[in-house]
């Protein structure tokens, strides 16, 4: 095992000038250059030697370090092959580690306890539905994100931020915020701040019912300033049975889905699914 942490300044800029590589924007490339962020975060998740971990976007190991340390099994993905075959190198003695070089959008994220990632930024929300949708084989998913993203994972009700991602989230699990992370702790500087949130998931999600909901959420949310009957009429493409199941569920017509709670689309669907 590597002898020291790896987010700092120093050991990230002589780290790329050896491996000759450059932080690319194409792929999020903003390192952590803090280790009392990479330990904080890694302490927030409870590990030991039978967990198995999930790694998004290693980069060049600065949370990565922390889990190994932990004494978990841990899979590290990582898109970038330069990046991807350092850590290879890096962990070489590390029995526990798996460097898998992949696109997390191609890669199948069920089966762990854990999954953990400084996100990149441009395909955060893809990452989050794919880690909703393996769900239920997983217990606590802990990401970094922009700040900005924070606002529509944990809205509440009748927020503007209300939406598919807040209701889904609410519906699998509890969501907290782990510790807000300023833009200096990464190079190269972003322009913005980041946040870390945990999500514990339920341990009695069902997936084929959180497939149903998934499917009905979004597709209640396609016109959002739209009434919730024009909505369900346009999922439906039967307006006589929206309007009938929305007076069965005592639900006024005119509502818009962002003033629904998550009660009402979880009855919904066990009603279009009895
Ligand atoms: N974990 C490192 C850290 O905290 O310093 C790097 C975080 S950086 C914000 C995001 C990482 O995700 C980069 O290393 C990038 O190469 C990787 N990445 C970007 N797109 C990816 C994808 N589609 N699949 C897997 N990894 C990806």
């Amino acid at each position: 095992m590597i002898d020291h942490p790896i987010a700092n300044k120093e050991y990230v800029i002589k780290t790329m000038v050896e491996i000759t590589a450059k932080p690319l924007k194409k792929w999020g490339q903003n390192f952590l250059i803090d280790d009392k962020v990479a330990e904080a975060i890694v302490k927030s998740i409870d590990l030991d030697a039978k967990k198995r971990v999930l790694e998004i976007g290693s980069g060049l190991g600065a949370l990565s370090y922390h889990l190994v340390k932990s004494k978990a099994r841990v899979d590290l993905l990582e898109i970038d092959p330069l990046l991807s075959e350092h850590l290879r190198k890096v962990f070489k003695n590390d029995l526990a580690v798996t460097v898998i070089t992949q696109d997390v959008l191609k890669t199948d994220l069920s089966g762990y306890d854990v999954i953990v990632g400084n996100l990149p930024y441009y395909i955060t929300t893809p990452i989050i539905e794919q880690v909703l949708d393996v769900a239920s084989t997983t217990s606590t998913f802990v990401a970094m994100v922009q700040k900005e993203a924070y606002p529509r994972i944990n809205a509440k009700l009748g927020s503007e931020s209300y939406g598919p991602l807040s209701i889904l989230i609410s519906y699998l699990g509890k969501v907290k915020t782990v510790s807000k992370v300023s833009k200096v702790c990464f190079l190269p500087t972003p322009h913005v701040d980041s946040l870390v949130f945990k999500i514990d998931f339920r341990k009695d999600i069902d997936p084929a019912f959180t497939k149903e909901l998934t499917k009905v959420v979004k597709g209640l949310f396609h016109l959002r300033r739209k009434t919730i009957l024009n909505n369900l009429y346009g999922y439906l493409g039967d307006k006589e049975k929206a309007a009938e199941l929305l007076a069965k569920l005592n639900i006024p017509m005119n509502k818009r889905p962002e003033e629904l709670p998550l009660s009402f689309y979880v009855s919904l669907t066990q009603l279009l699914n009895a």
